[in-house]
């Protein structure tokens, strides 16, 4: 058992087998359990990066206010940390993000800012507004997770050894959507150095435009998508660090197919982009139909943040939603 303050209850989180889509693939599909972080998101890994950096640099000390623009996740994860630190929180997030995140953040003490969710060319889009914010006042701090390296870093330093010594360094391919790209450029990074045929597969939902980007080098969406805290229209100084292979597209329906799927036949209540993650190596191990492959990928947080939003049968029709898990095995 881990003793101490909250910050050691960060990472090392179980590798969960999905038995069910392994047996039918004939591969190995693992998720990594990140919605057991204690702020429930892989986000816990990135707002510990940030926070140790800073203070190492001298940047934060006690009495310093964190500002950030986030979906939801990294604010809850320096929320969570920001207590027991003696920092306060100061949280810039869109308003089209699910009410659960907003009842944890202010449950959290942080105070919270909403802005309405725009394109990031609007000087009102999160991101702007909280670097605006942390220039206000000399004691607050801009997380930044975006352009900040200590994201990535975090990423490099746990996730990625994680996964390498958790499938014993068997692992064959690994599949994430994009943020920040602070996981996949983390953990790419480090499994290429261990085995450079490591196969890193990006995960886009529609709406954003790396997919795009990626197979024809031109920033470009089409569509749009209820998945929160992934797809971005620009790279990150994060994202240009990842070492990337291929890049699938996954349909909202696809994704919501999978998070009833998982919960009903694996007993894995994922969020969404968990969801779009496991079609997403659900698909690459179809792909590589009965070769034994290890595949493994994120389960960044729990559907249970997103209860009003994917639980709800009405929201889902109105989206043009099926709840029904199709019968992968069939
Ligand atoms: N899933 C969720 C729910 C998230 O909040 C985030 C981060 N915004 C991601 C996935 C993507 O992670 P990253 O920022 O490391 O690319």
């Amino acid at each position: 058992m881990r003793t101490g303050e909250i910050s050691a209850g960060v990472g090392e989180t179980p590798l969960v087998k999905i038995k069910s889509l392994s047996k039918a693939t004939g591969c190995e599909i693992f998720g990594k359990a990140e919605y057991l972080n204690p702020g429930g998101s892989v986000k816990d890994r990135t707002a510990l990066g940030i926070i140790l950096d800073a203070e190492k640099s001298g940047k934060i000390s006690v009495g310093s206010t964190l500002v950030e623009g986030t979906a939801g996740n990294t604010g809850i994860g320096l929320a969570t940390l920001a207590a027991q630190r003696g920092y306060s929180c100061l949280i810039v997030v869109p308003d089209n993000q699910s009410h659960e995140k907003y009842a944890v953040l202010k449950a959290l003490g942080a105070e919270l800012i909403m802005v309405p969710a725009c394109p990031f060319s609007d000087q009102n889009h999160f991101y702007h507004t909280a670097g605006r914010l942390a220039a206000e006042k000399p004691n607050r701090f801009w997380a930044n997770q975006f352009e900040n390296l200590a994201n990535y870093q975090a990423h490099y330093q746990t996730t990625g050894p994680e996964i390498w010594m958790q499938t014993l360094g068997k692992v064959d391919a690994f599949v994430a959507a994009v943020g920040t790209g602070g996981t996949i450029s983390g953990v790419s990074r480090f499994l290429k150095e261990k085995n450079p045929s490591v196969h890193i597969r990006l995960a886009d939902p529609f709406g954003s435009g790396l997919f795009t980007y990626l197979k024809t080098g031109a920033m470009k969406s089409t569509g749009t998508s209820i998945t929160e805290g992934i797809g971005i229209m620009r790279l990150t100084a994060n994202f240009k660090q990842a070492r990337i292979d291929d890049a699938v597209q996954v349909t909202d329906q696809q994704m919501i197919s999978m998070l009833y799927y998982l919960a009903q036949h694996e007993g894995l209540l994922v969020g969404t982009s968990a969801a779009l993650n496991v079609f997403a190596a659900y698909r690459y191990a179809m792909e590589n139909q009965n070769s034994d492959k290890t595949v493994v990928t994120i389960l960044c947080d729990s559907a249970l943040r997103y209860q009003s939003k994917v639980f709800d049968p009405e929201f889902l029709r109105q989206k043009g939603l099926s709840p029904e898990p199709n019968n992968f095995l069939l």
